[in-house]
């Protein structure tokens, strides 16, 4: 059954290149028809050089909100009226929300990642330390997520070792940091809580790589994937193999949704449906 459509219908949107493949449609779509708010959701292909006007219609239109993905999480920020200290820190938006015309610019990657690990996991992150496997765009926002969270260490191992140093004296501002290469990562695994793949590594088509080498798993840990598909890595099956509480990554996807329709309605987020109807997809 779809949701309602009618002349008091508010519009919602994601804005990408490509966007074809997204599942924020069925997934907020899902949500509003849980929740019986009369609003729909749709995909939009904004092409390079065509964004600023996309955000004018956004305005124009009256859209109450839109999610924003590659490529134009960065640019989208000049053209915000405010940028929540989450998306300024990381520095990307991935939500827009729309009150009368003043548009305010979120990242609720971060804190998703973290509401969906805490509750998968029963994890408290007060006093641990962690180790993140990747430096880009996604682990800017986890990063500064744990930080907030209360991790009182971070490391980040990159193969970039520079990137690693810059997004760790960018979050040394929330906790403390260091960044090294990903020959560092033995050094410090006994000393750590929560392992946190961000890299492509073990994302389709490349199944078979891990990010790190996992016989250095212990049975004490929470290892976690931000890759989604497949549903669960190579690196999480050999870390459950190892004992580890594993932690897959669709839930991130899933809870930077949650955040998002939260700012937009106030009302809590409906997860279960909201899991479900992607994870039918996946199955399809
Ligand atoms: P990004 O900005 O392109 O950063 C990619 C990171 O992975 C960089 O640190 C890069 O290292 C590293 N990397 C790439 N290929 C590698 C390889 N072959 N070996 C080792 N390291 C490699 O991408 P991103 O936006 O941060 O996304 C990273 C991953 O996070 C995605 O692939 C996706 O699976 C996941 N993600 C998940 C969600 C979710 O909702 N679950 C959301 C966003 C992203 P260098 O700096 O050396 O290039």
């Amino acid at each position: 059954m779809g949701n309602k459509l009618d002349s008091h219908t508010i519009m919602y949107g994601v804005f990408g290149d490509p966007i074809r493949h997204s599942k924020s449609p069925i997934m907020l779509n899902r949500a509003f028809e849980e929740t019986g708010i009369n609003a729909a959701y749709a995909a939009f292909h904004i092409l390079p050089g065509q964004l600023k006007d996309a955000v004018a219609g956004i305005r124009a239109l009256q859209f109450r909100g839109v999610n924003v993905t590659i490529p134009h999480k960065v640019e989208v920020m000049d053209y915000m009226d405010e940028i929540d200290e989450s998306a300024r820190v990381i520095g990307a938006v991935n939500t827009i929300v729309n009150d009368n015309g003043r548009l305010t610019g979120y990242n609720t990657d971060g804190i998703g990642y973290v509401r969906s690990l805490k509750e998968e996991t029963g994890i408290d992150l007060k006093g641990k330390k962690v180790l993140m496997l990747g430096a880009g765009g996604a682990a800017r926002g986890v990063g500064y997520a744990l930080a907030k969270e209360g991790a009182s260490h971070i490391y980040i191992s990159n193969r970039t070792v520079e990137k690693a140093d810059e997004l760790a004296e960018t979050l040394s501002g929330f906790t403390s940091t260091s960044g090294m290469g990903t020959d560092r990562v033995a050094d410090v695994v006994d000393e750590v809580s929560l392992i946190v793949n961000i890299t492509p590594a073990g994302m389709h088509p490349n199944v078979d790589t891990v990010p790190m080498d996992t016989s250095l798993i212990k049975d004490h840990l929470v290892v976690s994937d931000t890759v989604y598909n497949p549903l669960v890595t190579k690196f999480l099956r050999e870390a459950k193999e190892r004992g580890a509480v594993i932690h897959p990554g669709l839930g991130m996807f899933i809870y930077q949704g949650a955040y998002a329709f939260e700012y937009w309605t106030g009302v809590p987020a409906p997860i279960a449906a909201m899991r479900q109807v992607v994870e039918q997809s996946f199955t399809k």
